[in-house]
């Protein structure tokens, strides 16, 4: 991947999904959507009007989205989510188009993957990232050994919504670019126990894998006392910890962006 990478930018190309495990049970695009009062339920899945953002152009004919962009790819769904098979050839042809992006999804259905790559896969794109979401231990049992198996040039694990101590061990190899780890958001949240983060921790460092404290969520117990987090200060307090090893650069974007209202999917 290129070190030059600066820039982010957030494509949803539909929006809504289903809940599929223990992590999904306070998701936050059930919350915003609640927040921003929408009239269509969140586990309805529709295309968003910025389907084809990776290649809409400016009136110059230069493209959108800049070259050497990280683009956040279906943050608010899954992007191997059965209720978008329709849809997802047409983002494969997308991405395929424009190598000079870089485009990062994390999911919960990586035992979807191989129904869902296009024909030319083969070892993978280049410029695709794929992030997979382990949330307790009996996901990474059974997420993280096909996770290990599939073909993917740029692979990353998302411990989050952290619920309980996990051991990755078996997993983290050179194949893995990055190890994060989140607590929960939202209002009465499940708590994430500092000794689990600094477990998974010591287990990337003896892998000498990349890892990151993302975020401490709401509820935070160190050192056996529980701490209410507010939303504002979760991302900083992971940061101030200090315990980020062989990180370069942010992979994940501090805030998923919610700037879209119904009237801009398409019936
Ligand atoms: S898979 Fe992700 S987006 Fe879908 S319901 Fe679960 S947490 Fe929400």
């Amino acid at each position: 991947m290129s070190e030059n990478w600066e820039i982010y930018a957030d494509w949803n190309p539909w929006h809504g999904c289903t809940k599929i495990s223990p992590g999904c049970k306070f998701c936050y695009v059930y919350r915003q959507d609640e927040m921003y009062g929408s009239e269509i339920s969140s586990s309805e899945c529709r295309k968003t009007g910025n389907f084809n953002l990776p290649i809409k152009q400016k009136r110059d004919k230069s493209w959108k989205i800049k070259s050497g962009t990280i683009v956040f790819t279906c943050f608010t769904s899954d992007f191997l989510l059965k209720d978008a098979d329709a849809w997802r050839e047409d983002c494969w042809l997308m991405i395929k188009r424009r190598p000079d992006l870089y485009f990062y999804f994390f999911t919960k259905r990586i035992d979807r993957f191989l129904e869902c790559i296009p024909d030319d896969w083969g070892d993978g794109y280049d410029n695709v990232l794929v992030g997979c979401t382990v949330e307790n231990q009996a996901m990474v049992d059974y997420r993280l050994p096909i996770f290990k198996s599939l073909p993917i040039k740029h692979k990353s694990i998302m411990v989050a919504p952290m619920l309980e101590s996990v051991n990755l061990s078996p997993y983290l190899d050179d194949t893995i670019e990055e190890v994060a780890v989140s607590g929960e958001s939202g209002v009465n949240v499940r708590p994430c126990d500092y000794n689990w983060v600094l477990s998974v921790r010591e287990q990337c460092v003896e892998k000498n894998v990349a890892f990151r404290f993302h975020q401490t969520g709401a509820y935070f117990i160190k050192d056996g006392k529980l701490y209410r987090i507010p939303r504002r200060y979760q991302l900083s307090q992971a940061h101030k910890a200090n315990i980020d090893f062989r990180i370069g650069k942010y992979m994940v974007p501090e805030n998923v962006k919610f700037e879209w209202s119904d009237d801009v999917y398409h019936s």
